[in-house]
């Protein structure tokens, strides 16, 4: 495997910290010991996430490109777009960024708040449209782009949660390399590696890294999209692009992708009251703060998986944190009480 040969513009503080979590893992019967890879705390950039290790390897390719503007889509509380909004000022670029109806809500500042308040705050060009929840490639994503060109301006289209770009699966490819160098210092290895996946290419960038240790099967996918085959459909092409473009040597079985669709109800961006169970409890054990609409239902499958005995007694596991928690303050709703 190969990954030294891409280029990386450097937007994140390093490796991130593995933390040990004694108290969740009390919480849940003390059988298995739970870990978290702290990719919510890897930049100084806007609160940081598990976009900017995917950008580190798309901005290279964006400046060569001779682009002015970033353009980019997401739901109106995407961090995705927040994170491209931070790259763009990091890096001196404009940008344009296409907000979705993905999600009901229910607080008055829903789009005020959290993560397109932020995005605004660093200057991207935040625009609102009506269409709904869809993970693919979208009309309003092209228009943008034209709309730059109409302008006299060079767009570099990014698509949402860059996972279908050429280059998206690439950071997490290095995380599972990262994984690796850290249990060689902490002197032990993780069973299963727990992971939020929607738009795919978080969990496919760690399934090729991983496939080249042998473990693929060991990054349980915890689904948050509620289109499972779309969602599956796209990782399988993503983990086939990365594994190519990385020279992974063989080809990654159907088996290796494992996506567990049990946790993403009652629809994308909707906590269940499991859900929010589930973020009151690491945020009491561990003050560690998980957001609605990924982590919290990383965090419930995680818990109930535990619960289930479907990770076994004397299990090491590794949760991805993959950041969001700036979508909370749109979601005050629920929190009322604590
Ligand atoms: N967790 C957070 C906080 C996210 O913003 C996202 C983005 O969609 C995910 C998890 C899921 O990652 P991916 O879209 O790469 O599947």
């Amino acid at each position: 495997m190969n990954l030294s040969k891409f280029e990386r513009y450097p937007l994140t503080f390093g490796p991130t910290p593995i933390e040990p979590l004694p108290r969740l893992s009390e919480a849940l019967g003390g059988k298995v010991d739970i870990y978290a890879k702290r990719d919510d705390c890897n930049s100084g950039l806007a609160f940081g996430g598990n976009k900017l290790r995917k950008l580190e390897y798309i901005v290279p390719d964006a400046i060569a490109s001779g682009a002015d503007t970033l353009v980019s889509i997401g739901g109106v509380q995407s961090n995705h777009t927040r994170m491209v909004a931070a790259t763009a000022a990091k890096i001196g670029m404009k940008c344009v960024v296409v907000q979705e109806k993905w999600v009901p809500h229910y607080d008055a500042v829903y789009d005020r708040v959290g993560n397109i308040l932020l995005t605004r705050l660093m200057g991207a060009d935040s625009r609102l449209v009506d269409d709904g929840f869809d993970i693919g490639i979208r009309q309003s994503w092209e228009d943008a782009m034209q709309s730059v060109r109409d302008a006299g301006g060079t767009p570099y289209g990014i698509p949402a949660g860059a996972s279908v770009h050429k280059y998206g699966g690439l950071g997490y490819v290095r995380f599972a390399e990262e994984v690796k160098q850290q249990e060689e210092e902490l002197g032990f290895t993780f069973d299963y590696i727990i992971v939020c996946v929607v738009t795919g290419s978080t969990q496919a960038g760690m399934i090729v890294g991983f496939a080249d240790q042998n473990r693929a099967d060991r990054v349980i996918g915890i689904d948050a999209s509620g289109t499972l085959d779309q969602t599956r459909a796209q990782v399988r092409q993503i983990v086939d692009n990365t594994a190519s473009l990385v020279e992974l040597g063989r080809a990654v079985r159907d088996d290796e992708i494992v996506i567990n669709p049990d946790y993403a109800y009652p629809a994308y961006g909707v906590p269940s009251e499991e859900t929010n169970d589930a973020i009151r409890l690491a945020a009491k054990t561990e003050a560690m703060i998980t957001d609605p609409v990924y982590e919290g239902k990383s965090m419930q499958g995680m818990i109930d998986l535990v619960k289930l005995g479907k990770i076994p007694a004397g299990s090491k596991v590794l949760y991805a944190h993959l950041g969001g928690a700036p979508a909370l303050n749109g979601y005050s709703y629920y929190y009322k009480d604590g």
